[in-house]
């Protein structure tokens, strides 16, 4: 990490930033991470998720495990986000978490996704 004129030590791009702190040293706001600032995304070409909404009965167990918020359940079946290629971290907890196998996932072609790097 490089440090500023000054010296000073920045922040990491999307590095954890904790609220206020009250008397006695509690923490009054949660911590909060712009977790998409810690990745780089190329997005992919062509789709690599897939929902059956056939098979979805709106368990909600996709949204509740998708790191990166990417799913919605509305009127009893699950939604991706539209531009899901661009915040998708391929970690396939979508896939793994829905019981009803209504979540197809594949990887990216090779080049494109999700880069990790640490600043
Ligand atoms: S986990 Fe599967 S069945 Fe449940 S809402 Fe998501 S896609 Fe539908
Ligand atoms: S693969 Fe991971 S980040 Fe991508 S939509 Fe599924 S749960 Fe979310």
């Amino acid at each position: 990490m490089e440090g500023d004129a000054a010296g000073a030590r920045r922040p990491m791009r999307g590095s954890p930033r904790r609220g206020k702190r009250g008397e006695g040293g509690s923490a009054v706001e949660p911590l909060r991470i712009d977790k998409r600032a810690l990745v780089r995304i190329k997005p992919s070409p062509r789709h690599f998720i897939l929902l059956d909404t056939e098979r979805c009965d709106g368990c909600g167990a996709c949204a509740v495990i998708c790191p990166m918020d990417l799913w919605k359940v509305r009127e009893g079946r699950a939604r991706l986000a539209r531009d899901y290629r661009r915040w998708c971290l391929e970690c396939g907890s979508c896939y793994l978490a829905c019981g009803r196998g209504a979540v197809g996932f594949d990887y990216p072609p090779p080049g494109t996704g999700v880069t990790y790097e640490k600043s």
